[in-house]
């Protein structure tokens, strides 16, 4: 049995809410694998607050194998933060999270594992044969997959998919919010890795039920709307806000002028068209959508200042110490 203070080869991340029936059918499923495939591994197991027999059933598996490292949450947060839980301890050179409900098949792991070695910084799974609802899970899915691939720029088929694989440096600045565990792939661009995928398994839930409705749609609608935002603008906020207030007021002056005309060469009096009050309303929205953009300016600045941080990430350097 290897010693805590060896660091493993691969951490397996696996985030569980309410899963009690799936944990030990999963730690099995995992180790009979990984002893076949050979190579060292810590597996994560993030309880998120469960209020079932999860809790239980995670220490009768902690208690008869070290490997096994589990994380109680003191209330349920959500998949990502339970996700970033494993993260932030996974000592592994490769870090691979999945689902906790057996949807996930742990013999796609090595495959992950051997095409990340292929030189990348992250590999996606791809359930391409998906056993979930169709109308309510695969339909909306897919247009999220292709929104987030296409405001992103990165083209994955599916960024919902927890089962992939990730070198450990690209993940060891990551901090995520909200529901943003979708938008890994994007963190990772931004941190300037390779990304590819590969078709993996799935399988139908067959204990327990999916811990999520229909209003997951909005969620990543507005985590998209975030993403996208710091990506294009992240230390330009006046580039958006400065662009939609100069938008405003100039839609304002011809308003203005509009009324102005009328009034002049047509006889309109100024009360008899909506004209002035759309000047003074497109006026003010744009004056404020400046001033909000002055105010996230400064939020900026604290923001890389207050903490010393660089606006850029040094790969390596030459002839040269890397000032962090
Ligand atoms: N999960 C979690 N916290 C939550 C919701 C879900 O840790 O608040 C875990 C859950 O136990 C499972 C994984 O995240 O291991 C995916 O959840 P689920 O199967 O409900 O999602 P679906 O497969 O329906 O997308
Ligand atoms: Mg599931």
């Amino acid at each position: 049995m290897p010693l805590l203070t060896e660091t493993p080869f691969l951490s397996i991340i696996v985030p569980i809410y309410n899963e009690a029936g799936n944990i030990e059918p999963l730690y099995d499923r995992v180790i009979a694998v990984m002893t076949d495939y050979g190579r060292s591994f810590e597996m994560i197991l993030v309880n998120d607050g469960s209020r079932d027999q999860s809790e239980a059933e995670l220490m009768t598996i902690a208690a008869k194998d070290r490997r096994i490292k589990v994380i109680n949450f003191r209330r349920n947060y959500g998949q990502t933060a339970a996700l970033m839980g494993g993260f932030n301890a996974a000592r592994g050179e490769i870090v691979v999270p999945m689902d906790g409900d057996l949807q996930n098949d742990p013999a796609d792991i090595p495959l992950l594992v051997e095409k990340l070695q292929e030189g990348y910084a992250m590999v996606s799974g791809w359930r391409k044969d998906r056993k979930d609802n169709r109308l309510m899970r695969t339909l909306p899915s897919g247009i999220a997959n292709w929104l987030i691939s296409w405001s992103s720029g990165v083209n994955l088929h599916d960024h919902g998919c927890t089962l992939k694989a990730y070198r450990s440096d690209v993940i060891a600045n990551l901090r995520l919010y909200g529901e943003m565990h979708r938008f890994i792939a994007i963190y990772v661009k931004w941190y300037g890795g390779t990304i590819t995928e590969i078709p993996v398994r799935h399988h139908p839930r067959i204990v327990g039920q999916s811990k999520y409705g229909i209003n997951r749609i909005i969620k990543v609608i507005l985590d998209l709307a975030v993403v996208k935002f710091l990506e294009d603008f992240d230390t330009k906020p006046i580039y958006v806000f400065g662009v939609m207030g100069i938008i405003s007021i100039l839609m304002s002056i011809f308003g203005f002028f509009l009324a102005m005309y009328q009034r002049i060469f047509e006889g309109i009096s100024l009360i008899q068209t909506p004209l002035p009050l759309f000047a003074a309303i497109t006026f003010l929205v744009g004056l404020v959508c400046i001033l909000l953009g002055l105010l996230a300016e400064i939020m900026v600045r604290t923001y890389y200042e207050s903490q010393n941080k660089r606006t850029y990430l040094v790969r390596n350097t030459i002839n040269i110490e890397p000032e962090m």
